[in-house]
């Protein structure tokens, strides 16, 4: 599989995610979820998620609240127009150019594993592997199909 610009993810995954509400998709969840603070590593992002997060979330939910500033980062409260479901997006900064953002639903559905295209970006690079529960996905058609459907369904 070729590799995506961001471009092309906005355009290509970005887009068709955006389509319907996602809340209830086990693989949605699972990956705007990833926060490398889970693996005891160095700030680590996952593009997929931090696109995913901005072009869906940030854009297309309602925000609860003006969004509660910490030290170096925020946490806000959003809900979906379409479901009502609710989360919680939380943005850090950890340098100029070192940033992450993962969200929380209340309702937590999230798949156990989950696939990227775009991949990480991170302090360091050796960490990557501790990342047991995301991994490169192989097969495009069935990355979109775990961020848009149901397997329970
Ligand atoms: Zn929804």
């Amino acid at each position: 599989m070729e590799p995506f610009t961001h471009d092309q993810f906005i355009s290509n995954v970005a887009a068709a995610v955006k389509k319907e509400c996602r809340c209830s998709i086990p693989g949605f969840q699972k990956i705007v979820s990833f926060n490398f603070e889970d693996y005891g590593i160095a700030p680590t992002l996952l593009w997929d998620s931090e696109i995913l997060i901005q072009e869906i979330i940030r854009n297309g939910f309602v925000a609860l609240d003006e969004g509660v500033q910490h030290q170096g980062g925020s946490k806000r409260r959003y809900r979906c127009p379409s479901c009502e479901r609710s989360c919680t997006e939380i943005y850090t900064e950890y340098s100029i150019n070192m940033y992450r953002s993962f969200v929380l639903f209340d309702e937590d559905l999230r798949a156990a594993h989950a696939e990227y295209v775009l991949g990480y970006r991170g302090f360091e690079q050796k960490d990557f592997d501790k990342i047991s529960d995301f991994s490169r996905s192989l097969d495009f058609d069935l990355y979109l199909a775990n961020l848009t459907t149901n397997k329970n369904e």
